[in-house]
């Protein structure tokens, strides 16, 4: 098997043969498989799978999650699941054209140094200019805070070799931010350009609400600045009530000005009260990460399979 092309899927029924003709018509000369992985969509996407797989179960093959397990669950069953001897990624909603598989595998066959291929987006013609905006915020955001580098734009379009795909397997954490952890694992990664498409059907799965979700989950399981943040910050505060406890003292025992301070009080107290409440829930966020990384959750359920030889109907 030369390539193994991993789709996740969630709520695409129509996407699903859209995207089926258009990467087969492209591949025509090469041995490949589809892996789609259907993260527990509520409508007909799974049966769509199924008849492009009773048409073509030669190329075709399919894990059926029992309910959403997110993108990232999605990619990484792809993943293991993965025979060819490179491993692509590709969104189900035509945004991302199959025409560049092939200019992908070429970079790879020819420039053999190199272990991945990462397409960057052109220009981010599609989504509002708040999401690009976003976007913009959180990559400044997450390369200052964290020790890996985020390159804006760049997609979880791409291929990689085999080496890469173990190295990617080998991550076993539940919280499973695939932009991160592509980044983590190293290699030498090119990275190209393509035009983004117009999704074909169906809408986007990522709203403001789960991309800043998104964004400060990458955050935390990339970094851990946040903390240090915290410890900073009630450093200062400290530092600066020691120096209005001098100058108090000063004020009223040595020059005998006498300082009313209720309001003061209060305003100290709210403010403080707050910082603190801020970085225990900045810890909290840590700690939930840990308690869920150490209950060793499997990373998705797999309702059927089509395809594979452990096959489950
Ligand atoms: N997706 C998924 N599980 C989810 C959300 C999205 O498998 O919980 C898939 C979705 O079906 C699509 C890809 O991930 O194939 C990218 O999603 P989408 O197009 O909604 O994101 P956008 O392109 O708007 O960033
Ligand atoms: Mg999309």
């Amino acid at each position: 098997m030369k390539l193994s092309i991993i789709i996740p899927a969630y709520n695409e029924e129509g996407n699903i043969a859209l995207i089926y003709d258009a990467i087969t018509n492209v591949l025509k000369s090469i041995r490949f498989e589809l892996i789609f992985v259907n993260d527990g969509s509520n409508d007909r996407t799974f049966e769509e799978i199924k008849k492009i797989y009773k048409k073509d179960s030669e190329h075709i093959k399919a894990i059926n999650f029992s309910r959403n397990f997110g993108k990232d669950a999605a990619l990484y069953a792809g993943i293991s699941h993965a025979s060819g001897e490179y491993t692509a990624i590709i969104d189900a909603d035509m945004e991302q054209n199959p025409k560049y598989l092939l200019e992908m595998l070429a970079f790879l066959e020819k420039n053999k140094n190199y272990d991945q291929v990462a397409m960057a987006i052109k220009e981010r013609i599609s989504g509002s200019p708040f999401k690009r905006l976003g976007g913009k915020i959180f990559y400044k955001f997450i390369n200052k805070l964290s020790d890996i580098k985020f390159q804006e734009n760049v997609s979880d379009f791409r291929m990689f070799r085999n080496n890469m795909k173990e190295a990617i397997l080998s991550l076993e954490e539940t919280n499973r931010f695939s932009k991160g952890i592509f980044n983590w694992v190293g290699f030498n990664t090119k990275v190209l350009e393509y035009e983004v498409g117009k999704r074909a059907s169906g809408v986007s799965k990522f709203n403001l609400k789960t991309s800043l979700k998104y964004a400060k989950e990458g955050i935390i399981a990339y970094s851990v600045k946040p903390l240090k943040i915290a410890t900073f910050i009630g450093l200062f505060t400290s530092l600066a009530g020691f120096v209005y406890l001098i100058y108090t003292i000063i004020k009223t025992l040595v020059m005998g000005i006498e300082i009313p301070g209720f309001a003061t009080i209060v305003c100290l107290i709210l403010f403080i009260g707050g910082i603190q409440l801020l970085c225990i829930g900045i810890l909290g966020e840590y700690l939930a990460k840990t308690f869920i990384e150490t209950k060793k959750r499997p990373i998705y359920v797999a309702q059927s399979k089509l395809g594979f030889d452990d096959e489950i109907l």
